[in-house]
């Protein structure tokens, strides 16, 4: 949800653009088709709004969630808790000199990254410090490859820890971005992709460091860490798949946990697949046809000449959740 309901973008299309209801939703059930039922009903909503040019977030002043603001999000307000504050930069960019702050913050939502560039701003935070709440207004949101960003404006304005204001809980959880389609990828990209998983290799594994995780290697007869000395070894599995979202298909690694959290094993069945290997068939049947949605980086493959994507977080997609936003939207 971005704020706003799906019957209020609706309302204001219609009254803008005199548009008749029955049109309204025939032009948002087709961005609905046209993405795949990837987006729920409102944010199709939005997209049909943006496209006719009607304003919703004109003239509104909500105090926003970070999970809910994107790009184009104007004249609202966000509050926040300081998660971490990060040195002042000085840059020299094109012969023009500045300074930049850089400030980590959450709410019970989620986290972004917040940027400021005036110097009397970065003043006015000076004796900011974790834990103190901040309310702004009158910033704009960057998307890019990490996620969002709030940078303020020369007009924003800024309160510390504002009357009446509490943030207990912060959701730590990154915002990863929307998601890519995975023909658009490029090379050495931070980004979510969403498939099927159509095709699943053979299970590896390798040695890794129980303290600091790092691969170990097998010298006269026991496992060594290069910074630990002999360790006991901790295998982790490396599972390699094709995932593919209509678009295109791309082999994809998991490692450890993530690997883990898609096959559904526990630690002892995963040592037997590795002495079995065959064990390994029937569980491939069982992820063959799974929805994920994964984040993590491409690169490039120089031995196959072929883009290939590294995740470092997985989830499970919902199929159901996913279609019954589609049909709601009906
Ligand atoms: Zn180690």
């Amino acid at each position: 949800m971005f704020g706003t309901t799906y019957e209020e973008i609706i309302e204001r299309i219609m009254s803008e653009k005199g548009l008749s209801k029955e049109d309204v939703n025939f032009r948002v059930n087709d961005k609905l088709t046209k993405l795949s039922g990837l987006i729920s009903n409102t944010g199709a909503a939005h997209i049909v709004a943006n496209e006719l040019g009607v304003k919703i977030f004109e003239n509104t002043k909500k105090d926003f969630k970070i999970k809910n603001l994107f790009s184009g999000v104007r004249g609202v307000t966000l509050n926040s808790k300081v998660i971490a504050k990060y040195d002042v930069r000085e840059f020299n960019k094109n012969g023009r000199i500045g300074k930049v702050q850089n400030l980590l913050i959450g709410d019970d939502s989620g986290t972004c990254r917040l940027v400021i560039w005036d110097s009397n701003q970065i003043n006015t935070i000076e004796t900011v410090n974790p834990n103190d709440i901040l309310r702004v207004d009158n910033f704009y949101i960057k998307e890019n490859n990490f996620g969002k960003e709030i940078h303020l404006t020369n007009d924003s304005k800024i309160e510390i820890n504002p009357a009446g204001v509490v943030i207990a809980d912060v959701n730590k959880e990154i915002d990863r971005g929307s998601v890519v389609k995975i023909k658009d990828l490029g090379e050495n990209q931070n980004t979510t992709i969403q498939g099927t998983i159509v095709q699943v290799f053979d299970l590896r594994f390798y040695d890794s460091c129980p303290e600091c995780n790092k691969k170990v290697i097998f010298e006269d007869g026991a496992f060594k860490c290069n910074e630990h000395g002999i360790v006991k070894e901790v295998p982790v599995p490396i599972l390699n798949f094709y995932l593919d979202d209509g678009s295109e298909a791309i082999r994809t690694v998991l490692f450890r946990d993530n690997a883990k959290k898609i096959l559904k094993l526990d630690d002892e069945t995963i040592l037997e697949i590795r002495k079995n290997p065959d064990l390994f068939n029937s569980v491939k049947d069982n992820i063959l046809g799974e929805l994920i949605k994964v984040s993590g980086r491409t690169n490039k493959n120089e031995m196959f000449q072929r883009v290939e994507f590294t995740g470092n977080y997985v989830e499970k997609v919902d199929v159901k959740k996913v279609l019954s936003e589609v049909v709601n939207s009906l």
